[in-house]
């Protein structure tokens, strides 16, 4: 099987279902509702020593993933398993996933390059990556910086590893700059956006919102916080404020920005939130003034705060069969 040609069929597949599942306000492709939409069976299991895995079941093609790693890696195996299927691959048990898609080692077999890389283009496509790009004025030249490449990630729902790799197929890093880049330790990007008392363990994200994010809608983790960046015009008596939509936000403190930290707009303010619950939620801010309620601006955004799937169904299955029971 040559390599060149296979890679190239799986670039073909991921813009086709691109094109057939449009990502509207999410950052981030819906891996999990493309799948369930194609009527593929998907099932999720502690295994232990793999990822995840195609399986046949009378004829009928389907996908099992583990739940033992994080959101990003589950997003990420399940694109490359979806892959395997579209692709027409022999079934394969993948102990291994390879962000770099087709940059990985000459080692790697053909079909797994092929759907590494399908899953990279279905994750982290150009055009995914230049929205966010635009959204939040990240130049070129921004996105060779581990911070925004990180915040990147969050919002493409794809580790900053995987985030590095997909610069390089957009064309924004060469190989060499992502493997020097896809090094540096994601724990540095959060401390500099929060203080670590605010980070309730080494699994939770630190997203660093701006009015930039207004009317999108991220996909998080159940433990992240959420920095808040804000300037507020107070001579003229306004102040951001969380707006309480009978949501679970909680402020978890307040900081002034470190003055050397350049991202997003300038910000006289960062507050920190966190949901006391997994589900879905809308972050709301209002810039106003408190004594009259006259509003000047607003932050709206919607998270949803599930986080990784659990044993059984996909998450929207079983939320969905509640539903149909009440
Ligand atoms: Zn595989």
């Amino acid at each position: 099987m040559n390599r060149r040609n296979e890679v190239l069929r799986a670039v073909a597949e991921a813009a086709k279902i691109l094109t057939e599942f449009p990502t509207g306000n999410r950052t981030s492709f819906d891996i999990v509702g493309a799948i369930t939409e194609r009527g593929i069976p998907l099932l999720f299991r502690p295994l232990e020593n793999l990822l995840g895995t195609v399986v046949a079941i009378g004829g009928i093609s389907g996908i099992m993933v583990t739940t033992q790693r994080d959101l990003h890696v589950q997003r990420f195996t399940l694109a490359h398993e979806l892959g395997h299927i579209l692709l027409g691959h022999q079934l394969s048990l993948d102990r291994t996933i390879e962000v770099a898609g087709r940059n990985a080692p000459a080692a790697r077999p053909v079909e797994e390059v092929a759907a590494d890389t399908f899953a990279s283009e279905l994750l982290g496509p150009k055009r995914l990556v230049m929205e966010s790009a635009k959204r939040q004025g990240w130049t070129k030249q921004k996105l060779h910086q581990p911070d925004n490449i990180y915040q990147l990630s969050l919002r493409l729902g794809i580790s900053y590893q995987a985030a590095c790799w997909a610069l390089v197929t957009s064309k924004v890093l060469s190989s060499s700059q992502a493997k020097g880049l896809q090094g540096a330790p994601v724990k540095n990007q959060k401390q500099a956006l929060a203080p670590t008392e605010f980070i309730v363990n080494s699994w939770a994200d630190v997203w660093a919102l701006t009015k930039a994010d207004t009317e999108t809608s991220l996909e998080a983790g159940p433990d992240d916080l959420f920095a808040v960046h804000v300037q507020d015009h107070a001579s003229a008596g306004y102040l951001w404020q969380l707006v309480d939509t009978g949501s679970s936000a909680k402020i978890v403190g307040e900081r002034c920005p470190n003055p050397d930290f350049a991202y997003g707009e300038q910000s006289t303010r960062v507050v920190y939130v966190r949901f006391n619950d997994r589900g879905k939620h809308r972050l709301v801010f209002e810039h106003l003034r408190p004594w009259n309620k006259a509003t000047l601006d607003h932050i709206e955004i919607d998270v949803d705060g599930h986080g990784k799937e659990h044993v059984g169904h996909a998450r929207r299955f079983r939320l969905e069969a509640v539903a149909r029971a009440a």
